[in-house]
């Protein structure tokens, strides 16, 4: 089994989902970079700031941008994912990753990383590819539940629930999943993400793609056959 694996795809592609399973699976540690980002803004003061690189950033800007379906200052995301990358390679984790790397700027430096740390040869990158519309409708129509965020996908079975139904928790909406802010999401993942899957490629990472839509536990087994080619 790679490592390292990263799972990329346009919001609503079932990342979250996939990475759950295969940490589940195989006990690689699930990095999200939304749970570092959610941490790292948790609580934050209006004033509070972050140097990095030399320049200054508002957290309580950062935060609101977020809120907004913006993509945040990278040099800021990239910093907390390279430390947090850094703190588990030391604790001898294997990793499978969603969300990251999110620009070209991140992928740049986050790669790199990653290949000293855990070897080239040891990460795989996956992309899910799915078609926008599906995309917007299935990020509009999910759920998390409040305690630990388990995503809760749409379907018959699943759309009348009112509580996890893992661990009874209250089951929320995300605060971003409306249709403009998943849409400005998808144009940044367009505009600001696919570059670093690019990057990735031509810098002879291992990516391959996989169809996103099908169920999925269809898709759990296509990536499986990624895993063990
Ligand atoms: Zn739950």
């Amino acid at each position: 089994m790679k490592k390292v694996i990263i799972i990329m795809g346009p919001p609503g592609s079932g990342k979250g989902t996939q990475s759950e399973i295969i940490a589940g699976k195989f006990g690689h540690y699930y990095l999200e970079s939304s749970k570092v980002i959610d941490a790292k803004l948790a609580g934050v003061l209006d004033n509070d700031s972050e140097e990095v690189e030399g320049k200054k950033y508002i957290l309580s800007e950062q935060k609101k941008k977020r809120e907004a379906g913006e993509i945040m200052a990278a040099e800021l995301v990239t910093s907390w994912m390279l430390n947090k990358v850094r703190d588990l390679s030391k604790d001898g984790e294997d990793l499978v990753v969603a969300g990251s790397p999110r620009t070209l700027y991140e992928a740049e430096r986050f790669m790199p990383l990653l290949a000293d740390l855990y070897g080239k040869e040891n990460i795989v990158v996956i992309s899910i590819d799915l078609p926008e519309e599906e995309a917007i409708f299935r990020s509009c129509h999910r759920r998390i539940c409040s305690l630990v965020r388990h995503p809760i996908l749409y379907y018959e079975e699943t759309k009348d629930l009112t509580v996890c139904p893992l661990d009874g928790s209250e089951l929320l909406t995300r605060k971003d999943d409306n249709t403009k802010t998943v849409k400005i999401r998808m144009e940044k993942y367009r505009k600001e993400t696919l570059p670093g899957l690019e990057y990735c490629k031509k810098e002879g990472y291992n990516v391959k793609e996989v169809k996103g839509k099908q169920t999925p536990a269809e898709l759990h087994e296509d990536i499986l056959k990624v895993l063990n080619d």
